[in-house]
């Protein structure tokens, strides 16, 4: 099955919009939060605990954004849906089903065994 080159970069498109909204938003929640956590004693146990969930949120999000960014890229210098670790190529079912996927499914099992 041949990689839809077309598909997947609109795909990638689309979840770099939604990640870079997602973390706008989180950026300025995490704020709010910030401003409201000397002046709200009573909301404190809350407020940490959305902050910590927050800020967990953004991690990944900041991290799946990384690796659509860093697909995009493969896309313009025409090795996208190559492996990042063994250079074969991805198969099309994965990357449909994950765009921005690094590496091939036995190179990601390899990696998670680490
Ligand atoms: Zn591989």
């Amino acid at each position: 099955m041949p990689i839809p080159y077309d598909r997947l970069k609109q795909a990638l498109l689309t979840e770099q919009a939604s990640l870079t909204r997602e973390l706008n938003e989180l950026q300025s929640t995490i704020k709010e939060e910030g401003v409201g956590y000397s002046t709200h004693p009573a909301d404190e146990g809350t407020t940490a605990f959305d902050q910590a969930r927050d800020l967990a949120v953004k991690v990944s999000a900041e991290h799946t954004l990384k690796l659509v960014d860093d697909a995009l890229a493969r896309l313009d210098n025409g090795t996208f849906g190559l492996c990042l670790d063994c250079g074969q190529e991805i198969d099309a079912a994965r990357l449909e089903a994950i765009p921005y996927a690094p590496v091939c499914l036995s190179c990601q099992a390899k990696r998670e065994h680490r």
